[in-house]
């Protein structure tokens, strides 16, 4: 279902002609890809754009022929070189005092609003004094928009003649799936290594440099407010941008599915496909702990005592309530002091939270992804404290 995006794939052409040809097939010899792209609604533009002849060549390169790109980080931290924007204008300059004139330097950034749905990313290059914006024609993630910033500025400078070219970014995780070759990461990854690939055959070096964002570096800041702007007034190029939309469309279709069979409240309050980093841990032990308390098949009275008739099903500590993990984490007055102690932890983190098993369990979608963090750290905290995990 990628296929969109992957016109190297030698399923690309027969996916093309399956999803735009009419014909009616007989039950039995209906190509199984049919079947799919009629479930996935095919008004929706979910088959592939372009011709297969059309196609641009971006095939991934062999890994025995792959290169170095070089990347070079800002000295200072984020959070260093927010807090003092002084120092980090001045150390900025004094690393660029003496850049040779066959020397180009890219100012990229993207900007992207979940309200609006609107995605814009856009360069400026001060030595050309060239300032550009885009607007996506799809909404997308910041990583996404990173990377569009740095294929357009490319792409503009593509027949100029320059020794050595440097993008400034100021998202690391772009840079990173660029230099690691990360093909699958985005759509634009394939056209930014072939662009490189033809810069360096031709002559111009391409160079990455992380830099922090707004904290004084000039030309980050010119194309960051190029790229609000550009989100605001509708100035700009606008570009035709191909999210992986039959992707997107498919997780959310088999997420509903699973949600209308499921009773666990992991997959109940879910809102997209995806591993939760809060919902693991690296000790296998804990991981399973947690597995067992969201789903509710654990080795507490209750739960054992379905299969069990010898078991009793009530609270080990003498409570009449049913031993689940509602019983344990909520009302047990066994574990008051434990329950008390994870709220006064939470209240010192600022989290003020209701406490039910939703919240604690990691499945309320509402609370932001670092609350949810704190919120799991304390859980099995507490869970090793009280012995908990020997018994879940
Ligand atoms: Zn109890």
């Amino acid at each position: 279902m990628k296929l969109c995006s992957k016109p190297w794939n030698p399923a690309y052409s027969t996916i093309y002609y399956l999803s735009k040809s009419n014909k009616e097939w007989k039950t039995r010899s209906t190509p199984s890809t049919v079947r799919h792209l009629r479930e996935l609604k095919l008004s929706y533009k979910i088959h592939p754009r372009n011709k297969p002849s059309d196609q641009p060549y971006t095939d991934p390169i062999p890994p025995w022929q792959l290169f170095s790109i070089p990347v070079e980080l800002f000295p200072m931290s984020k959070t260093a070189a927010k807090q003092n924007t002084h120092l980090t204008s001045a150390t900025f300059r004094a690393i660029n005092k003496d850049e040779p004139p066959d020397h180009l330097s890219i100012y990229t950034d993207g900007s992207t609003c979940m309200t609006s749905r609107k995605s814009t990313c856009a360069f400026f290059i001060h030595k050309l004094k060239i300032k550009e914006s885009f607007l996506l024609s799809e909404s997308t993630n910041s990583f996404n928009v990173e990377l569009e910033a740095i294929n357009q500025a490319l792409a503009h400078v593509y027949h100029q003649d320059w020794n050595m070219i440097t993008i400034y970014c100021d998202s690391k995780a772009a840079i990173e799936a660029i230099r690691n070759f990360k093909w699958t990461a985005s759509n634009t990854i394939p056209k930014i290594i072939n662009q490189i690939v033809n810069f360096n055959s031709a002559g111009p070096k391409i160079k990455f440099y992380w830099i922090p964002r707004h904290s004084g570096i000039q030309g980050n800041a010119t194309a960051y407010n190029l790229a609000n702007a550009g989100r605001h007034t509708n100035v700009g190029h606008q570009l035709s941008h191909c999210p992986n939309v039959a992707e997107r469309l498919l997780k959310m279709q088999v997420l509903t599915r699973l949600k209308t069979i499921s009773t666990n409240t992991g997959v109940i309050n879910r809102q997209r496909m995806g591993m939760c980093p809060w919902h693991t841990h690296k000790r296998r032990k804990i991981q399973t702990a947690l597995f067992r308390l969201r789903s509710g098949h654990c080795k507490l009275n209750n739960t054992l005592s379905k299969s069990d008739m010898d078991i009793n099903p009530e609270c080990l500590h003498g409570c009449e309530e049913k031993e689940d993990t509602t019983h344990i984490l909520l009302h047990c007055p066994h574990y008051s002091n434990a329950r008390t102690q994870l709220t006064n932890a939470l209240l010192k983190n600022n989290v003020s939270l209701p406490l039910d098993i939703p919240t604690l369990m990691g499945c309320n979608p509402n609370i932001p992804k670092h609350t949810q963090g704190a919120i799991a750290k304390q859980l099995v905290t507490i869970l090793i404290e009280t012995q908990l995990i020997e018994r879940i």
